[in-house]
């Protein structure tokens, strides 16, 4: 069976799904698995298609050290107890930094330049590309693939991409970069199959999961996103603070004498819906809980969602289309009608009957804005790019031009 083998690794776990390869060239998703407890308890579980279990072992702490030695123990039983050698890999990386507008097939001159932007995205750079180091040095005949979650974003216009700081800054990479792009790519390029009327439109997309964006798609492409420069700006998130002032930062430096690397760990770790909750970052729990902080915590996302729905708004001059995705867009009967009551200005009205079933479109016959559900699928969406870029080996390594400013 031809495979292609996709890999999401983080700090201290990496998850894998192997897609097979059809005759007629579609890809058919075979096995979703995850190694994680790297460094404390290493445990692989997996399954197939079906939802069947295939693992679900523990190994010792000293079998697997790190992310790379979970990638090599994952492959390794895939080769061996599944007979699945894939043809290709393809990995998520976070930051494609200004390059790269697209997905890329891997050589050492591409991790060099990826390297760079590890200081962009300090907590997950190195652990996605720590792996494919280790992959390229141990099989350097198998091609790999890094698939950005900023490309998608690449396109922006000037105004959108910069901060208002000495361009000297912004050359040097301190850009608007957007993340989530793999997850908008997939409903960008779904659209057309799901909801014809809308895919030539102006979409807002709320990707509401742990980590929570949204994006402005105008006739398949990012226009604006309510993340910039890392994956902590916009929507308040499981534990990252969303938008903030950057006097609090100062603030919390000076006046609290927090170091950067706490400050760094308190915006990632302690804030969002667990700090304000103090509960949990869980939107389940919250909803579950009847403490007026989770209450809070919950009423706190919804307006925020509302209020970047509207910012934009203001960037396509007009919406058409609203639709969710993820953990929290596509299972959260509650979340959604409370954030369509917000946007009801925007001309959207929900079907509470359509709404309760998770059916694709979600809105009123008569909503000016209809609404949709649309599940993502990243994954996916790097198998595609994987197979595309092993077919046309030749557009692959170089990075886009940059545009002129
Ligand atoms: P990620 O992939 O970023 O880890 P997900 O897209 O899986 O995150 O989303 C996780 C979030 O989705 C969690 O806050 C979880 O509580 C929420 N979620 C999942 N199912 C539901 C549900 N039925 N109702 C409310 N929230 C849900």
């Amino acid at each position: 069976m031809d495979t292609i083998l996709v890999v999401n690794a983080g700090s201290s776990s990496v998850k894998f799904q192997v897609f097979a390869l059809d005759g007629d060239g579609r890809l058919r998703r075979e096995i979703k698995g995850q190694m994680d407890g790297i460094g404390s308890r290493p445990r692989l579980r997996a399954t197939g298609a079906t939802g069947d279990t295939l693992a679900d072992r523990a190994y010792p702490i000293e079998s697997v050290q790190d992310v790379p030695g979970a990638l090599m123990l994952a492959s390794a039983w895939l080769r061996d107890e599944l007979q699945l050698s894939p043809l290709a890999v393809g990995h998520r990386v976070v930051h494609g930094g200004p390059d790269y507008d697209r997905a890329v097939l891997i050589d050492h001159g591409v991790i060099a330049r990826l390297e760079r932007f590890t200081t962009l995205a300090p907590l997950h750079q190195p652990h996605n590309l720590a792996p494919i180091r280790s992959l390229l040095a141990n099989f350097p005949a198998l091609p790999q693939v890094a698939c950005f979650d900023t490309a998608f974003h690449r396109d922006h216009d000037q105004v959108a991409d910069h901060y208002a700081i000495p361009r000297g800054l912004h050359d040097e990479g301190i850009r608007r970069y957007g993340f989530h792009g793999l997850s908008y790519e997939y409903i960008a390029k779904t659209l057309p199959q799901v909801a014809p009327d809308i895919a030539k439109a102006r979409v807002v997309v709320a990707h509401l999961g742990s980590g929570a964006s949204m994006c402005a798609i105008h006739g398949g492409r990012s226009v604006e996103s309510t993340m910039g420069f890392t994956a902590l700006d916009g929507l308040p998130m499981g534990t990252r603070t969303g938008q903030i002032d950057p006097g609090v930062i100062l603030y919390l430096m000076t006046a609290k004498g927090m170091s950067p690397p706490e400050v760094q760990n308190f915006l990632y770790r302690d804030c969002g819906l667990k700090g304000l909750s103090g509960i949990s970052n869980d939107m389940r729990e919250l909803q579950n809980s009847s403490d007026p902080r989770a209450a809070f915590a919950i009423d706190y996302f919804v307006y925020r969602v509302a209020l970047h729905a509207g910012m934009l708004a203001a960037a396509l001059q007009g919406v058409d289309a609203f639709v969710f995705t993820a953990g929290i867009g596509e299972n959260s009967v509650g979340i959604r009608a409370r954030i369509a009551e917000r946007l009801a200005w925007l001309g959207v009205t929900l079907d509470p009957t359509e709404n309760a079933r998770h059916a694709l479109r979600i809105s009123r016959a008569d909503s000016r804005t209809p609404v949709y559900v649309v599940p993502t699928d990243e994954e996916l969406m790097i198998a595609q790019h994987t197979l595309s870029l092993l077919l046309n080996r030749h557009s692959s390594s170089r990075p886009k031009r940059e545009r002129a400013s």
